[in-house]
């Protein structure tokens, strides 16, 4: 019995020795895997995991591995030799099992465990054979470690050497300008406030129009987040840029942030949408400096593909797991504007002497569902309901058939919705504030905008990603030039977002040439604005509906891709795979009920709208994309 008992014990070192390495090879095949997938065959594989993943994910797996490695072994110790080959197996074929999960999405993961267990099987005794002695398994373990370190060390190293090439970059003049564009990430346009409304939810924003170009007509490229920061950031169409919903950007060149830096200026990304606006979607081409997923404990276990599959599973199946997830894992991706405020201010607290200007693009996410307030902070626009009935509204909303709802309910969730605005404006007011007290509004162009809507039952639909209807399109806009303006302006005409890269080059460079597309919006302000003639109407694209399907199958994109124009007072939309078209004057109909499309009045103008639809949409047509489910935490 002593006998069996000391050598049972005596399998464990090296078995936990081969369960390290097994970790620490899997952990560099998943990365290597997902970042060869993404560049090789990008659609489908947008990476939604922090930047250091690459180098955490195989110590993750060098600690997880020969804990399952035990698991495994413990119920056979009776029968050692046997107790190990078993393990050896299940270290090797979990090893192997991310790289035909990520390859082949479609299949139970327990199909690809059971055939890697099988593969593990067959290949076991020559891993076995070639780690048989403690100097060969030591070796190998050294050898991994240092790969794992090389991947860290690039990771590092290309942070260094942008630093060190944004410092060597000559100065721009001394009255060059600093640019800081704000996206209030899914707040839609009525969701700020008029200056004069009775109601008001964001005074910080109408203090702010009050100094600067308010734009009542803006409109996103796209009704969801990578498209139109794309755009935000490109001056490209969606369609452009070749993003669909777990696709990144085809690499964007030039994108603004490249252009302003090539200029001398500083470059920084702060965002709360970390799934969506992530360093692997591509919008982080040319900032020096990119802070999107906190490093934070959940978030490096989740960095290993097996652990963020076991998770999300397992949280199917337990409601309890589901929280504990939500909770430890991918609530703290999530974050607050206070948050975003304490990152962007240290950056600039640490700029060095040189006093070079700077381009910061920040994102807030606090309007977004679930529409719950940060921890900690108080409603500003007091809802008159029973807490515990809202907190529960809220937190079914996402899951709810929404279109079966009472009106009532439709209503508190909108006011939860401006709640969060209106926290958003305070943070902003106090963010605009600190500026103010480091001397920098003054020297800096302030764009204030959101990359989509929301719905909230209009035409039947709510969340956004699924119409061009302008609940999902229409966005705030407002733009002040350094110092502001004497008198505020009021611009009614369609614009769109697209166009902020080009704006952002005339007022930082006018007159000068540039590579962004687009057309400057300070045509509208600026008298010596080089950019004049007739208006063109706005685009805006849907390529498919949003995969997490938040109408039930009701979205217009279920049907077929998805364009718009909007020019003067009228919206055309047309479904590209079925040619049917919806033609709105949203002066007399803002809420785009009647469809004009078929009345003989309208036939003149429409006729136009369809000769453009010609004209200005890129070569690069759309086309209806199956897109991959996506994952929990993406926004
Ligand atoms: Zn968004």
């Amino acid at each position: 019995m002593w006998r069996r008992a000391h050598s049972s014990l005596w399998e464990i070192p090296p078995l936990l020795g081969f369960a390290t390495i097994c970790g620490l090879a899997g952990g560099l095949l998943d990365s290597v895997w997902r970042l060869t997938l993404q560049s090789v065959a990008p659609r489908g594989h947008l990476i939604t995991l922090h930047r250091d993943f690459a180098w955490l994910d195989p110590l993750v797996c060098a600690v997880l591995f020969p804990i399952c490695a035990l698991v495994v072994y413990l119920p056979f110790a009776a029968w050692p030799k046997l107790a190990s080959k078993i393990s050896a197996r299940v270290c090797i074929g979990l090893g192997l099992a991310p790289v035909f999960m990520q390859s082949i999405p479609g299949i139970y993961e327990e199909a690809w465990l059971v055939f890697c267990l099988g593969l593990a099987s067959l290949v076991a005794p020559r891993i076995e054979s070639a780690l048989g002695t403690r100097r060969r398994r030591t070796a190998t373990a050294a050898g991994l470690l240092v790969a794992v370190g090389c991947v860290a060390g690039v990771r590092f190293a290309r942070d260094w050497k942008g630093r060190r090439d944004e410092s060597a970059r000559a100065l721009p003049a001394a009255s060059a300008l600093n640019v800081l564009l704000i996206v209030l990430d899914t707040v839609r346009a009525d969701g700020v406030s008029e200056p004069a409304s009775p109601r008001m939810v964001t005074p910080a924003l109408a203090s702010l129009a009050s100094r600067g170009v308010r734009f009542r007509n803006a409109r996103a490229t796209a009704p969801w987040t990578l498209a139109s920061h794309a755009s935000l950031l490109t001056g490209r169409l969606p369609s452009e840029v070749g993003t669909d919903w777990m696709t990144p950007l085809a690499r964007p060149s030039p994108a603004l942030a490249e252009e302003l830096g090539a200029q001398g200026y500083r470059t920084a990304g702060f965002v709360a949408n970390a799934g969506y606006c992530n360093r692997h979607t591509g919008l982080a081409s040319g900032f020096t400096h990119y802070e999107d997923y906190p490093l934070h404990l959940g978030g490096i276990v989740r960095s290993s593909e097996l652990v963020q599959r076991f998770l999300i599973s397992a949280s199917e199946l337990s409601e309890s797991i589901h929280d504990w997830a939500a909770a430890w894992v991918f609530d703290p991706e999530r974050k607050s504007a206070a948050t975003i405020n304490a990152q962007f201010l240290g950056w600039l607290d640490r700029r060095d002497s040189s006093n070079r200007p700077f381009f910061a693009f920040l994102n807030y996410l606090d309007a977004h569902a679930p529409y719950q307030l940060p921890r900690g902070a108080s409603p500003r626009m007091p809802i008159l309901e029973d807490p515990t009935r809202l907190e529960r509204l809220i937190t079914l909303w996402p899951t709810l058939d929404r279109s079966t709802l009472d009106p009532r309910m439709i209503s508190l969730a909108r006011a939860s919705y401006d709640n969060c605005i209106a926290e958003l404006d305070h943070q902003l007011g106090r963010l605009f504030d600190a500026l103010k007290r480091r001397g920098l509004l003054e020297r800096t162009i302030v764009i204030v905008t959101s990359d989509h809507g929301e719905g909230f039952g209009e035409h039947g639909l709510f969340d956004h990603g699924d119409s061009l209807y302008d609940s999902e399109i229409r966005v705030p806009l407002i733009i002040v030039p350094p110092g502001g303006l004497a008198r505020p302006i009021v611009i009614d005409e369609p614009v769109s977002l697209r166009d902020i890269p080009a704006t952002i080059h005339e007022l930082v460079s006018p007159g000068s040439d540039s590579r962004l597309p687009g057309r400057s919006l300070a045509r509208f302000w600026k008298s010596d604005a080089s950019d004049g003639g007739d208006e063109e109407p706005a685009i805006s694209e849907l390529a498919s509906p949003n995969p997490t399907d938040p109408n039930c199958g009701r979205s217009p994109a279920t049907s077929g891709p998805l364009v718009s124009l909007a020019q003067g007072r009228f919206v055309y939309i047309r479904n590209e795979r079925t040619q049917s078209e919806q033609f709105f004057d949203v002066v007399d109909d803002p809420r785009q009920l009647s469809n004009r499309a078929a009345d003989p009045r309208f036939q003149d103008v429409l006729s136009r709208f369809r000769a453009w639809s010609v004209v200005q949409l890129p070569r690069a047509r759309l086309t209806r994309v199956v897109s991959a489910q996506r994952p929990p935490g993406l926004e």
